[in-house]
């Protein structure tokens, strides 16, 4: 029988329930009819290209547990696509949930549908800084039609989500000239958007041929990721015009991708004050109707070059509090390299701690399970159930094993040793005599 659907949205809407949509609905611990009514108002997508095999399928909502996204790929100056090729596969195994294919030289399309064979995690990518290296020829020589071919070719390889930054036009060209930015614009694509507009006088292909574009992921069912071209680039930037007037219109565009059953997350920024982080969030859900919002950090102070994954954890943690559906992953190497594995993983860990953080706080079902079994550990001194519980066991161990308290037998550790309050108050609540000297 022929597939009575195209994308995950129009299947909601259709009231099927799909596969991928089952096996959400059984790791979020909700029901299918919940599900599906969230699918069907944009409020939860499922990327899920069918091209891409072995999928194991994830929703992505602000009222479902906060997923997380990995940044890879290759760069000119580090160009190993084995060893990004081993980091991909130790972000999945630390629990990322997306991978975005980021890479800018060689030849991408092996790496690209390799990820869409072996990788089970969401991948994404950004055409336009494929287009470039697709075509060996430089940006200006390409044309609106060039950018289109390569969306399709990316979603013809299996891809799940596209960043497209269809939210610029021309008008953003004077907008960025005449509000005198710190930062101007710091997002990659973004930057080649406006570069591509400023020496073609062009308008954004991306915004132009909207329509086609979207008509190529509903037949392959990518989820368009509309792309923030001017997020804030430094504290100065944040919540300003440039930023604002964007997001109304990917608010309009998130509107015309529904309309077609494309699913829609709209990302966010970026440098963001702390105080302001909430704010952004709130206006996001109000311009956006509640699509998903996947933001970038956001980190929250401009001066921590090498602990980036910190300030961004931050920020992260205090945008899923308040509406923010999927953090992109931030590592200490943020402004500074290509990160390697040991960056993967410091930026993996510090996300989610971020996401897990804010899914206790709004109140995800279970979300604090895992934290309550910690607690009667740590109470009974149990130091194996203590690393069971531990979002990183083998770090836990090894701090406590170059540590060790000088009584092996000892059930507390040496920062304190007979001191330990643990096992005072477990004497003294069962009347054992405590002995400290
Ligand atoms: S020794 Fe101190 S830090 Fe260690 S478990 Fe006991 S109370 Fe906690």
């Amino acid at each position: 029988m022929a597939k009575m659907y195209h994308t995950q949205m129009e299947a909601a809407r259709l009231g099927v329930v799909t596969p991928e949509l089952e096996a959400v609905a059984q790791k979020e611990k909700r029901t299918v009819e919940e599900l599906l009514a969230l699918m069907a108002a944009g409020k939860v997508v499922i990327p899920a290209n069918p091209g891409h095999r072995g999928l194991d399928p994830n929703g992505i909502g602000s009222m479902l547990t906060t997923k997380i996204n990995v940044n890879l790929g290759v760069s000119r100056d580090v160009a190993d696509y084995d060893a990004e090729m081993d980091k991909v596969m130790d972000a999945v195994n630390l629990g990322t949930h997306a991978i975005m294919d980021l890479s800018s030289h060689g030849n991408t399309q092996p790496f690209r549908r390799k990820l869409c064979t072996e990788c089970p995690a969401m991948i994404g990518t950004v055409p336009v800084y494929d287009a470039v290296i697709h075509y060996q020829r430089d940006l200006g020589t390409l044309t609106a039609r060039d950018f289109i071919d390569v969306v399709r070719l990316h979603a013809e390889d299996g891809v799940d989500f596209v960043t497209l930054h269809c939210g610029i036009t021309r008008n953003t060209i004077a907008q960025i000239k005449g509000n005198a930015r710190k930062m101007n614009i710091v997002s990659r694509g973004g930057s080649l958007v406006f570069a591509w507009m400023s020496m073609t006088g062009e308008e954004n292909p991306f915004y132009e041929y909207y329509d086609e574009i979207l008509d190529i992921c509903r037949e392959h069912d990518v989820t368009v990721s509309l792309g923030d071209a001017c997020r804030p680039g430094c504290l100065a930037d944040a919540s300003d015009i440039c930023q604002i007037d964007e997001l109304v219109r990917l608010g309009e565009l998130t509107r015309r991708a529904w309309a077609k059953d494309v699913q829609v997350m709209v990302e966010g920024p970026g440098h963001v004050p702390l105080n302001q982080v909430a704010a952004n969030m709130q206006i996001q859900q109000t311009l956006c109707l509640g699509a998903p919002f996947y933001v970038l950090g956001p980190l929250v102070t401009d001066i921590a070059p090498g602990y980036d994954h910190i300030t961004a954890a931050i920020g992260g943690a205090a945008a899923a509090m308040n509406g923010a559906a999927f953090l992109c992953y931030v590592t200490p190497a943020e402004h500074l390299a290509l990160p390697n594995r040991e960056d993967v993983r410091q930026g993996i860990i510090a996300s989610r701690i971020a996401a897990h953080a804010a899914d206790i706080a709004k109140g995800v079902p279970g979300a604090r399970d895992q934290d309550d079994r910690m607690g009667d550990a740590r109470r009974a001194l149990d130091w194996e159930a203590q690393f069971a519980e531990a979002l990183d066991p083998e770090t836990a161990r090894a701090i406590r094993d170059s540590r060790a308290p000088e009584d092996d037998h000892s059930e507390a550790c040496s920062m304190c040793g007979k001191f330990c309050a643990v096992r005072s108050m477990n004497k003294a609540l069962s009347g054992e005599i405590i002995d400290i000297l």
